[in-house]
């Protein structure tokens, strides 16, 4: 008693959901975040220490055999980097992350974890130690705090955790002030929360997860002023230790990386820190930032 856990009820919900939504492509990242039953919850088989490598990575979509979108990809990622993939639409930022989750298999190369590749590892061990946190979660209808416990779905989680969490996720405060607190059912039947308020409850939901590596799918729109600082920080609490891979379109976001990877077209063009980057003045970064100033100054 007193424990929260994701009940069978809002499970079966999620999963609904979830099979209705399949045909959109960023919805697969949901799977991740849920550790679903069968699979193990986080933290119950190995733990990573969070290095990954893509080693000559090819790979074309099922549904578009002889189209690589990702071809001879490598870069290594030391445990605790944080990554930013920037590259237009359609260049792979987000193949990349869907051959780490394993939705798909590389056609050649080799992707590997701590220096193993992936093929030698239990897929659900790959899968308890990552987190993903999309630009638009979706929760499942159900209360809350059943929505951040979901992250250990399978071990009962005590109020005190999921409280820590929201607390670290800069989720506590709106939560508190439901007349429910971490009760107040969300989704359909419930209360509708803001863009900002989903994405800080999708953190409190990994923070608890405590992953050794993260993907962040950052926002394209921008949130108000005031929630923007509240994600930005919390995300900060979640990336802290963690290797971390942002499919980055901020430039903000991009300048605090370690590291940056450019991809064009399913290669990688360029990789290095901002700075390194900057100086190549006929590099295909160079041309991105600068369009990035550019749009900057249009909207200004
Ligand atoms: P964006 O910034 O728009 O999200 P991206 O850099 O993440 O783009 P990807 O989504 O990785 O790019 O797409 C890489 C290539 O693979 C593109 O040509 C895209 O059209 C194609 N692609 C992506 N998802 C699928 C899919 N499920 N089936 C077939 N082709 C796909």
């Amino acid at each position: 008693a007193g424990m929260v856990s994701a009940s069978a009820g809002a499970l079966s919900d999620y999963w609904g959901d979830w099979m209705r939504s399949i045909g959109a492509t960023e919805r697969v990242f949901e799977i991740i975040d849920s550790a679903p039953e069968g699979e193990g919850a986080a933290g119950a088989g190995r733990r990573l220490q969070g290095r990954i490598a893509f080693d000559g990575v090819s790979f074309a979509y099922p549904e578009r055999p002889g189209r690589a979108a990702l071809d001879d990809v490598s870069f290594a990622i030391a445990a605790g980097e944080k990554v930013a993939l920037v590259g237009a639409s359609g260049a792979g930022k987000s193949t990349i992350a869907s051959l780490l989750l394993g939705f798909y298999r590389p056609d050649a190369g080799a992707i590997r974890f701590d220096g193993q590749t992936a093929d030698a590892l239990a897929l659900a061990d790959i899968r308890a130690n990552i987190a993903i946190v999309e630009q638009e979660p979706s929760l499942f209808s159900g209360s809350i705090g059943e929505n951040i416990a979901f992250a250990v779905a399978g071990r009962a989680v005590a109020p005190a955790e999921v409280e820590a969490a929201a607390r670290l996720a800069n989720a506590h405060d709106f939560i508190a002030a439901f007349p429910q607190g971490y009760d107040t059912i969300v989704g359909d039947r419930g209360v509708q929360l803001s863009g900002g308020q989903k994405q800080r409850v999708a953190i409190a939901r990994a923070l608890l997860r405590d992953p050794r590596i993260l993907i962040l799918d950052e926002a394209t729109s921008a949130l108000d002023s005031a929630s923007e600082l509240l994600v930005q920080t919390a995300l900060e609490q979640l990336m802290r230790g963690r290797t971390t891979i942002i499919i980055a379109h901020r430039y903000s976001t991009i300048v605090k990386a370690d590291r940056v990877l450019v991809l064009r077209q399913g290669a990688v063009a360029q990789q290095g820190t901002h700075a390194e980057l900057l100086r190549q003045r006929d590099g295909l970064y160079f041309q991105l930032m600068e369009n990035q100033l550019a749009m900057y100054r249009d909207s200004a």
